[in-house]
């Protein structure tokens, strides 16, 4: 699939990305139709987040077709459009029934190599290591 990747600061491209893959049980797969960019992209296109990686896919807000889900996933089907906030979360922890998303127990698949200096804090769509 393209993607809009991050290069260098300041420099953007679309490439050639691997496809999706459901890597849990509770995810979804989207095909984005649509996509925007807020001040939050600002910090990454300048390259002053020291997680980003050249080849990182940008876009943290977006629209779309469902075209796949994981066996988990109750509230949506193949077919569903859907309108994509910026946090990845689960919608059943804790913090999620609290309405505090950004705080899920559940987000990043890569916790583990977060930088522990950083503390612990939910993944974004478009961001590094989400
Ligand atoms: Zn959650």
């Amino acid at each position: 699939m393209r993607a809009l990747c991050w290069v260098a600061a300041d420099e953007v491209a679309v490439r050639e990305v691997s496809d999706p893959e459901l890597r849990n049980e509770r995810d979804v797969i989207v095909r984005v139709r649509r996509s925007t960019t807020c001040g939050g992209d600002l910090p990454l296109l300048a390259g002053r987040d020291p997680l980003l990686r050249a080849g990182d896919v940008l876009g943290a807000e977006f629209l779309g077709e469902v075209v796949e889900v994981g066996p988990a996933v109750r509230r949506h089907r193949t077919g569903d459009r859907v309108v994509v906030g910026a946090s990845v979360a689960c919608g059943g922890c804790w913090y999620c029934r609290q309405g505090l998303h950004s705080c899920c127990d559940n987000s990043s698949v890569d916790l583990a190599s977060a930088d522990p200096d950083q503390g612990r804090d939910a993944g974004g769509f478009g961001r590094p290591r989400a």
